[in-house]
């Protein structure tokens, strides 16, 4: 009997054996990737990326002041050919560089209230403003938009912006509740805005004003004017009184500018 004991038992001892000489492999298996864990967890943790100079999340946007509101007429595209059944050469001036803004007293003027808003639109984004209509000499104004509903408009008098913010170009309706939120600590006549039938404006967008102002929200495809060729849609806003009086354009204030 004991021999026959001996002869099973040698086959098991043998399997037995075996197995634990695999052990080492499944072991060191499980051993390195633990070595690759604690390889990695011993690196430095990844630091930030670098930030560049041009991030506009991290740059301080620099104010916006009535130089960003020069008026854009350009020498390099002096002529435009206006189609229809009369066509009209239209020319353009100089541009903002050449002659000044409008002037109230001695001095270059833009409306106080469109510098504050258009600051605190940056301030509260962190978007950069980008103006695309401030001042137009009548020159620039006709050269812009020759069609009867522009001939009295306030940007020849520095009472009106045209502007989108950069990465927030779809976005026009948030950009005109945060306008709305800039007078939240106003009088209610500033504080409530009331709305305005978009059948007599050049836009299908009924217009907010309060008592301050005036906006207006021109869609991708319209108010398209030679300053406006870009394809995003933009708002527009109108100063309608400052300090008590009403403002509005006049002739004599339009050419209150000095040229070259
Ligand atoms: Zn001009």
């Amino acid at each position: 009997m004991k021999a026959y004991y001996k002869i099973f038992l040698f086959p098991i001892l043998l399997l037995f054996l075996s197995s634990c000489h695999r052990e080492p492999k499944r072991a060191q298996g499980i051993y390195l990737s633990q070595k690759e864990l604690v390889s990695v967890e011993s690196h430095p943790n990844p630091k930030s990326p670098p930030l560049f100079p041009w991030s506009a999340q991290e740059r301080e946007l620099p104010p916006i002041t009535k130089e960003f509101f020069r008026c854009k007429g350009s020498s390099t595209k002096r002529e435009l050919q206006r189609e229809g059944r009369s066509p009209v050469k239209l020319i353009d001036c100089e541009g903002g560089l050449v002659h000044s803004l409008p002037l109230k007293g001695e001095k270059e003027f833009i409306y106080p209230p469109l510098l504050s808003i258009l600051n605190f639109l940056q301030v509260e984004t962190g978007k950069k403003v980008i103006v695309t209509t401030g001042h137009r000499c009548p020159t620039h104004n006709r050269f812009c938009d020759a069609s009867s509903y522009n001939w009295n408009s306030k940007h020849m008098v520095g009472a009106e912006v045209d502007f989108y913010l950069d990465g927030m170009e779809q976005k026009p309706l948030e950009v005109i509740q945060l306008i709305q939120n800039y007078y939240s600590a106003y009088p209610d006549s500033f504080r409530t805005f009331k709305r305005f039938g978009a059948a007599s404006l050049d836009i299908s967008t009924d217009g907010w004003y309060n008592d301050e102002i005036f906006v207006k929200l021109y869609l991708k495809n319209e108010g398209r004017d030679q300053d406006n060729l870009h394809p995003y849609p933009y708002v527009s806003i109108q100063v309608r009184s400052f300090e008590g009086e009403k403002v509005t354009y006049t002739e004599s204030q339009a050419n209150n500018y000095l040229r070259d």
